[in-house]
């Protein structure tokens, strides 16, 4: 049976790379009836930090990976393991095929001189029975990885050299405690990024060494920023967490992760993602760097909102709703709202003017909209709108009259009235919103900016 795992280092935020590798197994493990282990690679206690565990948990939730599923298996958490990464390593000495070093660097710089890279091997036959632990390398030959996404990758083993599997301090490594809990945790598949393919021949003999056969790996695509660089937590909106809070979906956020590297081999793009599953393949990922386009994003979000049924939508808003504005207000502007947003967060500046006693005034807009003229169009309104009957097709004919006893065209006299109502230059269309609000506080708002 395929078990898969993902085995993130609570170092940091949880970065949609992260999330995507995550997606790929899992749709794995969902398409075979198998298994997709959490493993919380926590070993480095310098820099883990228990907030980032939980960022990640609840992360991996919000985007559907949690334990509701029969295929979820975990959290584990590596540093519970310890004990059993040392006793491979002893396993290992045991059996001739690592062995105990004391060499400093400098030692070895002082026997090599300083071009030479990595260990010359001077513990390998002193039989030491302390120190760190170095793993025995093949001196010729080549491991060969056999990748299901980047093919046949050959590492000549010259290359590798005896690498430390336990600090001196007795603190199994990285590329041994990875091993160990794969083979310990049955891992079938190994889908991981890009950046782990150096480590794979490494891990690779330590499986072998292990008696073990090692699993089917697949090394999926760096994923990388507008300018081909590599998306990094400095310079990218790289948090999984911040586009959560900013208000996109996880249906879209999941839709357009699932794209970063594969596809589903036809022009659909905008695809649920159980649609994806059954389709999804590692031999159809594509090796070259994926671009995380946010612009695209948005655009799949955006989509998605206006796929969402109105009451849904009215829920999903409820967030960055003040709790005191009435719902059933909103729920009248709502569906204007819907086709306008790109992202949940934005329906906040989209309708507060009509639960706020005074909108907020945006000052460009105000400066934009509030040129010579504009006070006669806001008291033509004003006058109008004493007697017009309340409803958009009324209040907009009032507004062209207005306009025209003074040469302007609707849009021109627009300006100065969605300004003096809304706060802003742009949001949902100005006769619903002023229908909304109604005529005492509409009428209130214009003479507040006559004053
Ligand atoms: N803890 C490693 C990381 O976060 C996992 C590597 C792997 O998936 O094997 O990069």
């Amino acid at each position: 049976d395929l078990r898969v795992r993902f085995a993130p280092s609570p170092t940091g935020m949880f970065h949609v790379g992260g999330a995507r590798s995550a997606l790929f197994n899992w749709a794995l493990a969902l398409q075979s009836g198998g298994r997709f282990v959490l493993r919380i690679e926590d070993t480095d206690a310098a820099r883990n930090r228990p907030e980032w565990t939980e960022g990640i948990i609840s992360a991996l939730a919000w985007i559907g990976i949690n334990g509701d599923s029969p295929h979820f298996e975990g959290p584990y958490f590596q540093s519970a393991y310890e004990a059993q990464h040392r006793a491979a390593a002893a396993t290992l000495v045991a059996g001739g095929l690592a062995y105990h070093c004391t060499c400093t660097r400098d030692d070895v710089k002082a026997r090599t001189g300083s071009d030479f890279q990595g260990y010359d091997g001077f513990c390998r036959e002193r039989g030491l029975t302390e120190g760190a632990v170095r793993f025995r390398t093949p001196g010729d030959g080549v491991t060969l990885v056999d990748d299901l996404v980047r093919g046949k990758v050959e590492f000549p083993n010259q290359a590798i050299e005896d690498f430390v599997i336990v600090r001196g301090d007795g603190s199994p490594l990285f590329v041994l405690a990875n091993v160990v809990d794969d083979i310990e945790m049955r891992i079938t598949h190994v889908v991981r990024a890009e950046e782990h393919l150096s480590n794979t021949p490494k891990q690779q003999l330590l499986w072998e060494a292990l008696g073990k056969t090692p699993p089917v790996w697949a090394h999926v695509p760096v994923i990388v920023n507008e300018k081909r660089q590599k998306l990094s937590k400095r310079r990218d909106k790289v948090a999984l967490e911040s586009y959560r809070d900013e208000g996109y979906l996880p249906e879209a956020m999941v839709n357009y992760l699932m794209l970063l590297g594969w596809g589903p081999g036809d022009d659909r793009e905008i695809m649920p993602w159980s649609e994806m599953v059954p389709l999804f393949s590692l031999s159809d990922v594509n090796p070259s760097p994926a671009f995380f386009d946010e612009k695209k994003l948005r655009a799949f979000n955006g989509e998605y909102i206006r796929a969402l049924p109105l009451d849904v939508f009215i829920t999903r808003c409820r967030p960055w709703l003040d709790p005191d504005w009435d719902l059933d207000t909103f729920s009248r502007l709502a569906p204007l709202a819907q086709t306008r947003i790109a992202v949940l967060s934005e329906i906040t500046s989209q309708v507060d003017f009509l639960f706020l006693t005074d909108p907020v005034f945006d000052q460009p807009s105000w400066d934009k909209a509030m040129k010579p003229g504009a006070a006669d169009i806001l008291r033509g309104y004003l006058s109008r709108l004493e007697t017009v009957s309340f409803d958009p097709e009324s209040l907009k004919t009032a507004l062209e009259e207005t306009g025209a006893e003074h040469g302007l065209k609707l849009g021109k006299a627009q300006a100065p009235v969605r300004v003096a109502v809304t706060g802003r230059t742009v949001g949902l269309p100005l006769f619903e919103s002023i229908e909304a609000l109604g005529r005492e506080r509409t009428m209130d708002r214009l003479r507040a900016a006559l004053t």
